[in-house]
C-alpha cells in the first residue's frame, strides 16, 4: 500500500521476478512483487520443463515455480495479486498504479513481465498444445528427433530456430507467407536454410488448420494442400507487451527493454530481467539468472544512494 515505501517493486512473478525477489529479500531489501495472475509465469504452465540443469529428463514447471515462490516468501518478499497498469516516476520515487485502484511506491523498479506468445487463430491449434504444437524450438525440438515438423510463419527468429530444428528433425517444412526473396528476411539465414537438404520451403502460403485425432498428424494450407507432420512450431518473434513501459525506458525494434549487463535500463532506478529484456536466449535458466543479477545490482544501487 502507499504508506510503505518499498526498496524494490517487481512487476511479474515468473522465474525472473521470483528469483529477483528471493535475492532482494535475502539481501535485506523491502520487496514487493506485483503479479496479475498465478505466480510462476509461463514456466508454471509447462508440464515437462526441459533445459533446467539438475532435473533430468525434465521437471514439472508448476512445482519448480511453487518452490521458488515459497523460498522468496520465506525470506520476506511480499506478493500482491494485481495488474500493474501505469508507472509514474518523480525524482527518486516510483509509483505503480494497479488495475484495482491500488498504488504502490518504491525507490527502484524491476520489470520482469515476460513475453506472451501470440495466439494464432488456427483451427485445431489449442486442442493440440502439448500434443504436437509448440512455440519454442529450443525447448521442444528434441521431442521431434527423426520426425517431420512444420514451422508455420517465417520471420528471422523462426528461421534461426528452423536451422536448430533441422539438426534433429528428419524433415522441416517452412511455410512462409512472404514471396521468395522477401526483403524482410535475413539473406544469410535464408541462404543457410536453403542449403539444408532436410528443409523444404513453401512460399506464399499459410497454415489454416491443424489436423489429427489425439495428436498432430498434419496441416492444411490455404490452397487446400495437406502436409503430413508430427509437429507444428509457431515461433515468429513476439512483440513484447510493452505498453506499460515503452514510453519510459529504451526498447529495441521489437519492444524488448534494452539493459546493460547489470540489467539496468536507460533509467537509473529501473531494471529489467527475463523474457521482457532484449537478449538472445529466452529460457527459465536465463530468466532466473537475469533476476539474480538485477537484484544484486539494485542492492548495490541503493547502497550508493
Ligand atoms: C510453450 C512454452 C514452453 C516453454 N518451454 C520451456 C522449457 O522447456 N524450458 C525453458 O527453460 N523454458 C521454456 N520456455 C520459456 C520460459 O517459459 C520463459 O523463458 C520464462 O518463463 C521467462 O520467465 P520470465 O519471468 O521472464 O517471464 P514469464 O514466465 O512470462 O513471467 C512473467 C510474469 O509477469 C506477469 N505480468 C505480466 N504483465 C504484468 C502486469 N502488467 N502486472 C502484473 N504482472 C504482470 C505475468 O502474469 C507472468 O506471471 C517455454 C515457453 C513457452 C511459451
Amino acid at each position: 500500500m502507499a504508506d510503505t515505501m518499498y526498496d524494490l517493486i517487481i512487476i511479474g512473478g515468473g522465474p525472473a521476478g521470483l528469483t529477483a525477489s528471493l535475492y532482494a529479500a535475502r539481501g535485506g531489501l523491502q520487496t514487493l512483487v506485483i503479479e496479475k495472475s498465478e505466480v510462476g509465469g509461463n514456466a508454471a504452465r509447462i508440464d515437462h520443463l526441459a533445459n533446467y540443469p539438475g532435473f533430468a529428463p525434465s521437471q514439472d514447471g508448476a512445482q519448480l515455480m511453487r518452490t521458488m515462490f515459497e523460498q522468496a516468501e520465506k525470506f520476506g518478499a511480499v506478493f500482491s495479486n494485481e495488474r500493474a497498469q501505469n508507472i509514474f516516476i518523480e525524482n527518486d520515487k516510483i509509483t505503480i498504479f494497479c488495475s484495482s485502484d491500488n498504488f504502490f511506491q518504491s525507490k527502484t523498479l524491476l520489470i520482469a513481465s515476460g513475453n506472451s506468445p501470440k495466439r494464432h487463430p488456427i483451427a485445431g491449434e489449442e486442442r493440440f498444445v502439448g500434443h504436437g504444437i509448440s512455440y519454442c524450438a529450443t525447448c521442444d525440438g528434441a521431442f521431434f528427433r527423426g520426425k517431420t515438423v512444420v514451422v508455420a510463419g517465417v520471420d528471422n527468429a523462426a528461421l534461426e530456430e528452423s536451422l536448430f530444428l533441422a539438426q534433429m528433425a528428419e524433415k522441416v517444412y517452412l511455410i512462409a507467407d512472404a514471396k521468395e526473396g522477401a526483403s524482410n528476411l535475413d539473406a544469410d539465414l535464408v541462404k543457410q536454410a536453403k542449403s539444408k537438404a532436410n528443409i523444404s520451403w513453401v512460399w506464399q502460403r499459410h497454415v489454416v488448420e491443424i489436423v489429427g485425432e489425439d495428436k498432430v498428424d498434419g496441416v492444411k494450407l490455404d490452397n487446400g494442400q495437406e502436409l503430413s507432420t508430427d509437429g507444428v512450431f509457431f515461433i515468429k518473434a513476439n512483440d513484447a507487451a510493452s505498453a506499460l513501459y515503452a514510453s519510459i525506458v529504451n526498447t529495441d525494434d521489437k519492444g524488448y527493454i534494452i539493459t546493460d549487463q547489470n540489467m539496468t535500463s536507460s533509467v537509473k532506478n529501473i531494471f529489467a530481467a527475463g523474457d521482457v529484456r532484449s537478449k538472445g536466449l529466452r529460457q527459465v535458466i536465463t530468466a532466473a539468472a537475469d533476476g539474480a543479477i538485477a537484484a544484486d545490482s539494485i542492492r548495490k544501487y541503493l547502497q550508493r544512494k
